[in-house]
Parts: structure tokens; sequence; C-alpha cells
């Protein structure tokens, strides 16, 4: 295993100092903050992540779950997914988080895994965990042996000639349909981003895949109020029932009256390069009859834009049948 220096900051000023003055800072991948571990440390030993520091942000004061003078909540960035999963102001108002969590790795796994560590976990796609294949995200330039190798479990929608990888998480999915906020503390002061801009399309520059800079803290995530009378539902569709990533899943979050949608507000996971809000979806279902109908023509206006790999093909209508599924059980709850 590659050697690396270990510091535990105990304030988030100390960690972006800490971050900032590692000497080749500069080139980005070298400065690692590190929260529950579970992908950092993986990575580590698989020798896909080769950090000269890392900094342990656990004794940061970063673990609070908080209401907002807003009615939002404020999520410190080293809360537990579980305690986040759990936590009674999340089961009732934002639901959809509760269950994406829920429907992710396994119980030890959450009870490790950060909010930060959550949006910032790496794809799972095999020849990016494997140093012996070229991959685009893992080495630039050495190209994307996916593409015309093992792709079934990526991407349909948002793929580059460059990587199609799939983000793999199930929280993020519910973080895009609630908008939430993610705030960033780093060597050029604070900053907000919002969920639709904090992930980045692979494009030609697969090994970014976040606005996130060298040596920027994420600090917290704030969800905005809940959306009154919301009704909520996160589904996802996998090969096994429980410690398995998403071959497609949807989080919505609607409102209705009189039988109309009123507001919808619909993201999809295991079918993108990132968590993948459908304002295509969110248009079809706009202003129409809360039926089957209405929720098919979601699903396809969804999948509008989906191209399929060598071996994903069946991603397409299954992705259709989570969302259509997803919606009709949410509509009905
Ligand atoms: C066996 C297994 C099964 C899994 N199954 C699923 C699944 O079904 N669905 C799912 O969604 N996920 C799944 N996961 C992934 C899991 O959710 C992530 O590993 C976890 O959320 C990462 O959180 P962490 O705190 O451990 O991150 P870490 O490993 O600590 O960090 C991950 C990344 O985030 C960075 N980072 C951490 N905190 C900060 C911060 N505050 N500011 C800036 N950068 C930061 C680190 O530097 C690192 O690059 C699985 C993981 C395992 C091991
Ligand atoms: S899909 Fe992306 S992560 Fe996978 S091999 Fe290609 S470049 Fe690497």
């Amino acid at each position: 295993m590659h050697t690396f220096e270990f510091i535990r900051p105990t304030d988030s000023a100390a960690a972006i100092a800490a971050a900032a003055q590692s000497k080749t800072a500069q080139q980005g991948a070298d400065v690692r903050f590190m929260g529950g571990g579970t992908t950092l440390i993986d990575l580590m030993k698989l020798n896909v992540e080769t950090p000269a520091r890392v900094l342990d942000i656990n004794r940061l004061p970063l673990d609070k779950i908080e209401l907002m003078p807003d009615g939002g909540l404020k999520i410190g960035a080293t809360v537990r997914n579980s305690d986040l999963a759990y936590d009674a102001r999340v089961q009732r108002d934002y639901v959809v988080l509760s269950q994406a969590i829920l429907n992710g790795a396994s119980a030890q796994v959450r009870n490790m895994a950060t909010v930060a560590g959550n949006l910032l976990q790496r794809t799972r796609c095999m020849y990016f965990r494997d140093t012996a294949m070229p991959c685009n995200k893992r080495e630039p330039g050495s190209g994307c042996p996916a593409i015309t190798g093992s792709n079934r479990t990526l991407a349909i929608l948002g793929a580059s000639e460059h990587c199609i990888a799939t983000n793999p998480s199930d929280m993020c999915v519910a973080m895009a349909a609630l908008e939430a906020k993610i705030h960033v503390q780093g060597p050029k002061g604070q900053r907000v981003i919002a969920f639709a801009d904090f992930h980045l399309l692979p494009g030609s520059t697969p090994h970014r895949e976040t606005v996130l800079e060298s040596g920027d803290l994420i600090t917290h995530v704030t969800l905005p109020p809940p959306i009154a009378g919301s009704k909520q539902l996160y589904l996802k569709l996998r090969d096994r029932a429980s410690y398995e990533f998403a071959l497609a899943s949807a989080a919505v979050v609607l409102t209705s009256k009189g039988g109309k949608i009123t507001q919808a507000r619909i993201a999809l996971g295991g079918v993108g390069t990132k968590p993948w809000r459908s304002q295509e979806a969110e248009a079809a279902l706009h202003n129409k009859p809360a039926n089957d109908v209405t929720f098919r023509q979601a699903a396809e206006a969804a999948m509008r834009g989906a191209k399929p790999q060598s071996e994903n093909g069946f991603k397409i209508e299954l992705a259709k049948r989570c969302l259509t599924h997803a919606l009709r059980t949410a509509a009905a709850s």
C-alpha cells in the first residue's frame, strides 16, 4: 500500500489549512478528507486512490442535523447515513431521502458512511477499480474499455465517448429531487452549490466528477422547507434485494389537487452518469391527471434521450417501468 500522512484536525479551518499545505495540492488528487472511509479506504487498498495526505474529519463539529429558521434542514457533513435516515424530521417531511438511504449498502456501511462521503462516492465500474486496466476516469487519456467491454450496469443517460460510468448513489437521487444545496468551505472561502450543479457530466474530463476544487471541504447540506402535502417515494430495482447497487431507481415528490398533479420533482438513479433530475418527466406530469397514462408518458419523456450501451438496452424499459410504478404508488399513498 502507498504510504500517506494521516492527520486528525479538530476544526474546519485547520482541516482546510492542512489540505492547502500539502506539497502537491495543486495536482488535485493527493489530499483526501476522510468521512466513514467506506469508499476511500477501499480504493486506497486497491491503489486506485493514492493520496499523499488523508485528513480524518470525524473530530470536526459537523455531525448535527438542525432545523433552520426557514423550516428547512441543515445536515452536517459527517452525519452518518443511518442517523439521517432515521431522523424523525427526515422520516416525516423528506421520507424519500430516508427510503433512498435505507435502500443502499448494508446497515454496517450506513452506520459508518457520512453524508459528504456519500455525495462523493465513486463509480462501481469494474475497470475503474482495476489498476491493471486502462480507464479515463482513473488515468485521463488511457481509454475506456467499458465501451466495448462489460457495461451491463453502466449509464444510458449523460455518457460520453470517454466514459459511460454510472453514478452509484441512492441518497443523491433523493437529494436531487429535494433540491438540496451543498455548502463548501475551501482555500477560496465559502460557497453554496445547487445540487443540480454539483456533479459534472463526464464529457472529455471524466476524472472531474464534481465542481469541487482541491482542498474544498463539504461542511453541510441543506434541504429546503418541506413541500406541504407532498407524496414521496424512492423505488430501487436491482439484481438482488439487498446490498446491491441500482440498475434503475426513481425518486418522486408529487403534489396534486382535484386529481391533477400540481408539482412534480423527479430524479433517476442507476441510469445516469450523475444523479439524474428529469425535467422532461416533470413537464410531462405538470397539470395532468394523476393516472397511469400520464405516468407512462412521463416515463417515456424521461428516457427520450437514453442511449444504450452494448449490454444494457434493457435499462431503458426497466427505468420506464420503475418510474411509472413509483409514480403510481406515490400517487395512491
Ligand atoms: C459493500 C458496499 C456496498 C454499497 N452499496 C451501496 C448502495 O447500494 N447504494 C449506495 O448509494 N451506496 C452504496 N455504497 C457506497 C456507500 O454509500 C459509500 O461508500 C459511502 O456513502 C461513502 O461515505 P463515507 O463517509 O464512507 O466516504 P469516504 O470513503 O470517507 O469518502 C468518500 C469520498 O468523499 C470524500 N469526502 C468525504 N467527506 C468529505 C468532505 N466533508 N468534504 C470533501 N470531501 C469529502 C473523500 O475524500 C472521498 O473522496 C456501498 C459501499 C460498500 C462498501
Ligand atoms: S466507463 Fe468510465 S470509469 Fe469505466 S472504464 Fe470507462 S472511463 Fe473508466
